[in-house]
């Protein structure tokens, strides 16, 4: 409960679990020393400090409006399973390919490549959201089976953007997991028409959403029927101009924190630069996010699109190889804070 008690001997009751009681009353009681001359020396911060209790009401007000997705427990997690992929389940896992499907053999070689990384996903625009008109709008249906063709031959799983609702069947029909890109997180049409082919939605932050909008659409999402929500976190614009978007590391935490369904982050659009996507994807791994997707490119210099922030194979290979004591170390901690049975 928040608010100062009427004693400071009185024991608060927060409605919380007991250590979190125990922790605003420590802080009450150094509170009340008020910074004072007889404050005792390292005790007394001179910025008032909320408790564990308030904070934890502060989130219930802010994402008030999407309760399904606000984690009941601090255990509860939503693990979206895509075939031997179980996202969220613990594992941290990678999808990665081309920005935009171009060829079959672009695809087929940059799918062989990812999945002997480790990719356990393939990503790769069929359908492409292009700032410009005259930009490659996407191959479309010839894209889909492409990415089809190349999941019959590795084994990965497969995920794409739908853009409008029309199509949302369509592409339900040959990917496994339907992504809503940055541009229309907020297209609610597109949202139930995606929900309603019980495909997993990847859920795609958009470029000026904060975290509540992102939850907001989420929550549409499980609302129409679909609990299989991916959330990502793929940079927000911000005045910086040396990175593409600005990433948004304290959101991936956030979401860990507030959110049951699972969150990848994309360093790819964040950075918008090929060298700093490796430096991006660690941070992403260290503040917890379930897993990532980045593009890769067999000849990123001639790609048709994003050519600029798509690793080659051997940047894609190294970076898999330097994330590994990462992954390794967060599969420790994870393991750590695991109630015990
Ligand atoms: C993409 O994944 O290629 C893409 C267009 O992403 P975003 O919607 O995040 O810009
Ligand atoms: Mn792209």
């Amino acid at each position: 409960m928040s608010g100062t008690p009427a004693n400071e001997n009185e024991q608060i009751d927060s409605g919380g679990p007991p250590e979190r009681d125990a922790q605003y009353q420590r802080h009450v009681e150094i509170q009340s020393f008020g910074g004072g001359d007889d404050a005792p020396a390292g005790l007394v911060s001179p910025v008032p400090q909320r408790s564990g209790a308030e904070v934890g009401s502060a989130w219930l007000e802010q994402f008030a409006d999407s309760p399904d997705v606000l984690k009941s427990t601090p255990e509860h997690q939503t693990v979206v399973r895509v075939g031997e992929v179980a996202i969220g389940g613990g594992e941290f896992f990678t999808m990665a390919g081309p920005c935009s499907v171009e060829s079959e053999r672009q695809l087929m070689e940059t799918a062989e490549h990812v999945a002997r990384c480790g990719a356990r996903v393939l990503r790769g625009g069929a359908f492409k959201p292009r700032s410009s008109p005259y930009a490659f709008q996407g191959l479309g249906l010839q894209g889909l089976k492409l990415l089809a063709a190349a999941r019959a031959a590795t084994g990965l799983a497969v995920v794409t953007e739908v853009m409008s609702a029309d199509d949302a069947p369509l592409v339900a029909e040959y990917a496994d997991i339907l992504q809503i890109g940055s541009r229309s997180m907020e297209n609610y049409a597109l949202l139930e028409a995606a929900a309603h082919t019980g495909r997993p939605i990847l859920l795609k932050r958009g470029m000026v959403a904060t975290v509540a909008d992102l939850l907001r659409s989420a929550q549409c999402v499980l609302s129409f029927g679909n609990p299989n929500v991916i959330l990502c976190e793929r940079g927000i614009r911000t005045f910086e101009t040396c990175t593409r978007n600005t990433f948004d590391v304290a959101a991936i935490v956030v979401l860990k924190e507030v959110s049951h369904l699972p969150i990848i982050a994309d360093p790819s659009h964040a950075a918008g630069r090929r060298s700093l996507v490796p430096g991006l994807a660690r941070t992403a791994v260290a503040a917890g996010a379930d897993g990532l997707i980045v593009e890769v490119h067999p000849h990123p210099e001639q790609a048709w699109s994003d050519g600029e922030q798509s690793l080659t194979f051997d940047e894609f290979e190294s970076m898999m190889a330097d994330l590994a004591p990462w992954c390794d170390l967060r599969a420790l901690r994870n393991r750590a804070l695991e109630p015990v049975a």
